[in-house]
């Protein structure tokens, strides 16, 4: 069987549009990235213009793209003990997962929420419930839980609290995990000297057919600090040849693996010409 290719990409702004999204991501040589469906720090959203998404969607299948990854906004908190914050992420994710129907079969990724004092089985109940609540059967997008560093009041910070969350939601076959490097180096698991050992956790825990997405980060903070600090490829701790081996290890084949470093794209080319 041919080996499935390495879709390598990175977080792109969508300020002028999703095909001048899709057209930046080409010149850089990606051949997937992610996008946010709003402004990330606040609740606006504008609406999509459906033959801009047609002309992305005719971009990527010309160029054999990977899965886009839609990004959540981080003020979507599905656990808040908040009321206005939970009816916001109810409405966003209500809105977000409807306007999916543009970017079809593609996946959607959030943060499993930070539960403010009310505990890790509360937050994780809260979240469930939200997803439970708005997910259907036949959304367009698979919604994604990101694995988190565990810092604050996080969810989703170990493979347990992610597996525990996925217990629990009724529509299996859209729902799936996004694994994070920085995250994970952070919250302990040492993908840096025992990738296959942190995958086989995640295998027996969580369950690598959830596995669908890959955010490619170096951390600026050392293994355990919980601190989710995002570093460029090769200038933090987890380094450039571990990341390179990551990027090239068989269970991320034929998945989107995305960037998000603080660079700009020109520099992002330059990370994923590194890791190919
Ligand atoms: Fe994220
Ligand atoms: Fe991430
Ligand atoms: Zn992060």
């Amino acid at each position: 069987m041919e080996s499935q290719p390495l879709y390598l990409g990175c977080h792109l702004s969508n300020a002028k549009g999703y095909e001048a999204a899709g057209r930046v991501a080409l010149s850089i040589g990606a051949n997937t990235f992610q996008f946010f469906t709003r402004n990330p720090r606040g609740g606006g959203v504008k609406a999509i213009d459906p033959e801009d998404a047609d002309a992305l969607r005719s971009l990527c299948r010309e160029n054999r793209f990977g899965t886009l990854v839609a990004h959540a906004p981080y003020t979507l908190n599905p656990c808040s003990s908040n009321a206005k914050v939970r009816d916001f992420a109810y409405r966003c994710l209500g809105e977000d997962l409807e306007r999916m129907k543009y970017f079809p079969d593609q996946v959607y990724n959030l943060h499993p929420g930070s539960h403010v004092g009310q505990g890790i089985p509360m937050g994780i109940q809260r979240t469930a419930e939200l997803l439970n609540e708005m997910m259907t059967a036949d959304q367009p997008a698979t919604v994604l839980l990101e694995t988190m560093s565990g810092g604050g009041s996080e969810i989703g910070g170990t493979f347990e609290e992610i597996a525990e969350l996925l217990a629990r939601i009724s529509i299996h076959d859209k729902i799936g995990v996004c694994l994070d490097t920085c995250h994970l180096y952070a919250a302990g698991y040492d993908v840096k000297n025992d990738l296959d050992g942190v995958l086989r956790a995640f295998d027996r825990i969580v369950g690598l057919v959830y596995l669908r997405a890959l955010h490619l980060n170096d951390s600026l903070f050392d293994i355990g600090s919980h601190k989710d600090r995002h570093a460029r490829i090769g200038e933090g701790y987890i380094g450039l040849s571990a990341l390179r081996s990551i990027a090239h290890h068989e269970a991320f084949r034929g998945l989107p693996m995305i960037l998000e470093t603080p660079n700009e794209p020109p520099e992002h080319g330059e990370e994923i010409r590194l890791l190919r």
